[in-house]
């Protein structure tokens, strides 16, 4: 590519790629707990096929390079800044730690949209992974860790949000668990935890590597098929998860309905029905459509039919088989 070719999205994955954490090819921190199959690919230390990364990473790492600056600059006796730590054999860095009051504080971005999930419930499991790996790293170097803070920052509205609790141990345990179990299993038996279209396999640096193999002209997905050639098995699968499916979505349906017995007449009325940092808000919100049957008619009383736009998709269904078979 030229440089004329080059967009500012093209500036900022190149700028990206070259940082040395980017180039870091063993598993950190920041990993445990996310996609099994990718920190086996860490782990093995297989070549990376794909650059990854993304324009919300870089923006999330231009934060993180102000705000190490800014502390860089205001550092007080004992406070640690961008701190490099080794626990259980996986490196990280521990954004800061501050001496007089014991805190450990990961600055993570999220767009505004994830930021309500995680306000309602709580950090994602390798976010908790890797801060408590980092306090218990820091433990062992001597340094106390009073409470680990999270603080998430919306890229799109700029809002931050807070999370703070005690160092856990237990939380510590089930990481070490879940590192265990990634390193006891083979690479080819690991978990593909996300869907190839999902944001987390776009920007996997093992993408390729990853989906390789699958049915020519099929689903990415037909890789799993070609690695367990159990037609049936496969087809058991499908019909147990639409019988779940079915049944989440009665369950779904009858607490709706019991539940709607303490819908107060103000929308705007939370109610506390006991659920730990969490109450019931009911939301009405209305969408214009289209009023199909009103649109072919108009166009009927001039002799016409509304334009239409043919569209294909498959579905995979069942059916009996023919008699006999
Ligand atoms: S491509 Fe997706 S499923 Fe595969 S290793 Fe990466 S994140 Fe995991």
């Amino acid at each position: 590519m030229s440089s004329v070719d080059r967009t500012t999205a093209d500036l900022l994955l190149e700028w990206d790629r070259t940082r040395p954490r980017s180039r870091q090819r063993e598993l950190g921190w920041s990993e445990v707990g996310g996609c099994r199959r990718r920190a086996g690919y860490r782990l093995a230390g297989m070549e990376p096929a794909d650059p990854g990364g993304s324009l919300q990473a870089v923006m999330g790492t231009a934060i993180h390079d102000a705000v190490q600056q800014r502390l860089n600059e205001t550092a007080a006796e004992g406070d640690l800044v961008e701190y490099p730590v080794v626990f259980a054999g996986v490196p990280g860095h521990v954004d800061r730690y501050e001496a007089a009051t014991g805190d450990l504080v990961d600055v993570k971005t999220t767009s505004s949209r994830r930021l309500d999930h995680i306000r309602l419930h709580g950090p994602d499991r390798p976010h908790l992974f890797q801060t408590d790996g980092y306090a218990a790293a820091l433990a062992v170097a001597g340094v106390r860790v009073r409470r680990i803070v999270i603080d998430y920052i919306a890229r799109d509205t700029g809002e931050l949000y807070r999370h703070a609790r005690r160092p856990n141990p237990a939380v510590v345990r089930e990481a070490l668990a879940w590192l265990r179990s990634v390193r006891e299993t083979d690479l080819d038996m690991l978990n593909r935890e996300y869907q190839p279209d999902s944001p987390f396999c776009g920007h996997c640096p093992f993408r390729t590597r990853c989906w390789d193999g699958a049915v020519h002209d099929r689903s990415p997905l037909s890789v799993l098929f070609v690695e367990d050639p159990d037609q049936q098995r496969w087809a058991e699968r499908l019909e147990r998860a639409r019988a779940d499916k079915a049944d989440a979505a009665k369950r779904e349906a009858e607490a709706k309905g019991a539940l709607d017995a303490l819908r107060p007449d103000d929308e705007t009325t939370m109610v506390d029905v006991g659920l730990v940092g969490k109450g019931l808000r009911w939301k009405t919100t209305t969408s214009n459509n289209i009023d199909i049957d009103r649109v072919r008619a108009e166009y009927a009383k001039v002799g016409a039919r509304p334009p239409i736009k043919p569209s294909t998709s498959t579905k995979l269904v069942f059916a009996p088989l023919p008699d006999g078979e």
